[in-house]
Formats: structure tokens, sequence, C-alpha cells
């Protein structure tokens, strides 16, 4: 049978990586993009290779329309089909809104929200023709219930929310589906900046009374954006969180 084909963007590190293992276990041939020039190719297509899966590394700024259509056309160029896309890159610029800096706020809504525009702009057009397609988009509980320092960083990913409900309404009768997964904190190069103080303060808030893996959030992206998912649309995955504030 013909392998499906998943696109995940940051999928070098952290959550990305984790999303990118649960579609290569479940038989996906991957897409891997990932932005840093210190990124170390070998040792990612080597983790892939023992579920037998075909793996193209794209490099490419997710917020930079150009190099986003690249990467497309070399998947396309390689495997013909994009099934699934996972818009999953992103990144912090942390500081309250006073001393936030205007290319802090333009840096995360271009990387965060616009490279999530990008992609699925860019890959829609090839899932319309098939008929058929899953876009998961990577939110944040930050973008749902804001935190103090991340105003860049929560309007971004509540954007993500809107832009994706948007999209699931426009392409719903093509037969793609786009949902949102909207995790807590999760341990990974992204968290592990935090002082261990603040770390204890957020596992305090979590219903769980623990921060969440990868693999867990890469568990639900799999639920929304794998080929078992023929009805589920326009959602948002959000973790339970209680806390009104988050210490820093
Ligand atoms: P991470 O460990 O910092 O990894 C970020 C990934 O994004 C890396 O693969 C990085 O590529 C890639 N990336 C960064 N800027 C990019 C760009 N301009 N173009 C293409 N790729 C780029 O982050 P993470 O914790 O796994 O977070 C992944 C997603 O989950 C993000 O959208 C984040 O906002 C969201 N999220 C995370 C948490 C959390 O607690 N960790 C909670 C809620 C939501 P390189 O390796 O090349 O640098």
């Amino acid at each position: 049978m013909e392998k499906r084909v998943a696109l995940v963007t940051g999928g070098s590190r952290g959550i990305g990586r984790a999303i990118a293992e649960k579609f290569a276990k479940n038989g996906y041939n991957l897409v891997i993009n990932y932005v840093s020039d210190n990124t170390n190719l070998d040792e990612i297509k080597e983790g892939f290779n023992k579920y037998g899966v075909e793996v193209l590394l794209e490099k490419a700024d997710v917020s930079n329309f150009n190099e986003c259509e690249k990467m497309v056309t070399s998947a396309i160029e390689k495997f013909g089909k994009i099934d699934t896309l996972v818009n999953n890159a992103g990144i912090t610029r942390d500081n309250l809104l006073m001393r936030m800096k205007e290319e802090d706020f333009d840096k995360v809504i271009s990387i965060n929200l616009k490279g999530t525009f990008n992609l699925t702009k860019l890959v829609t057009p090839y899932m319309m023709k098939k008929r058929e397609g899953r876009i998961v988009n990577i939110s944040s509980v930050v973008g749902v219930m804001g935190n103090a320092g991340q105003s860049n960083y929560a309007a971004s990913k509540a954007g993500i929310i809107g832009f994706t409900k948007s999209v699931a309404k426009e392409l719903a009768t093509r037969n793609i589906l786009a949902n949102c997964v909207a995790p807590g904190f999760i341990a990974t190069d992204m968290t592990s900046v935090l002082n261990e103080k603040v770390k204890e303060n957020i596992s305090a808030q979590i219903p769980l009374k623990r921060m969440g893996t990868a693999e867990e959030i890469a568990n639900a992206v799999y639920f929304l954006g794998g080929e078992d998912n023929t009805y589920i649309t326009g959602l948002s995955l959000i973790h339970i969180w209680r806390c009104r504030r988050i210490e820093r």
C-alpha cells in the first residue's frame, strides 16, 4: 500500500520531533522541517530509519513564504502528496508589555501565526486536488487564558485557534479537516529555560501535578491528524489548567 505522508514544521526537536516519530511509527513518510544551521541531520534521519519510512529534511524559515514554497515543492516532487500537515514550529520572546520590543512582537507573530498561514495556504491546494487532508495546528493554553509576560505569544496562539476554526469551515466540503492542539506546559527546550521554582509552581497548578511530555502531545496530534479521524474538524483540544496567573 502507498505510504501516507506527513509534513511537520519544527520537527527537529521537542514536540515536533515526537509528533514526527508518532507518524513514522504508524508508517507515514515524513517531511521534517527545521531552521537552525547546527541541526544534526544524520542523527535525525537515523532516528527514523528504524521505522522503515522515508524522510525528507527541509530547512526553511516558516515565516518566509518563498522558503515555505520551496519546501512544499520539494515535498511534492519526492512524495507526490501531503496527507497531513502539522504546523508546530514556534518560538517565545517573553517580556512584559512595557518592556516588549516591537521586533519581538513581530517575530513571534510572523513565525507562530504567519508561518501557520504560509504552510496551510501552500499545502491545501494539493489536499484539495486529492479531496482529502488533515491539518493540525499547535496552539497553546496561553492563547486561551493569556499570561503575563507573553502578550506576543498569547496573541499568536489565540490567532492560530481563530485561523483554524475559519479554515476548517472553508475546507470541510473538500474533506480537509483542520484542528488545534493547545498544550499546557510540556518538558522541551522551550520550557527548560524556566528555573526549578517556576517549574514547581507550574506543576502545582496542573491537575495531574506534572508537566506533560512531548510524546503525550504527539498522541493527541495523531488522533486528530491520522487517517482514523474522518469527522472531527474545527476543534481545539485544550489542556485543563487551574491557575489564574503563571508565577515567574
Ligand atoms: P522547541 O523545543 O523550542 O522546538 C522548536 C522547534 O521549532 C524546533 O524544531 C525549531 O527548529 C523550530 N523552529 C523555530 N523557529 C522556526 C522557524 N522560523 N522556522 C522553522 N522552524 C522553526 O519547542 P517545543 O516546546 O517543542 O514547541 C513546539 C510547539 O509547541 C511550538 O509551537 C510551541 O509554541 C508549542 N507549545 C509548546 C509548549 C511547551 O510547554 N513546550 C506548550 C504549548 C505550546 P530548529 O531545531 O532548527 O531550531
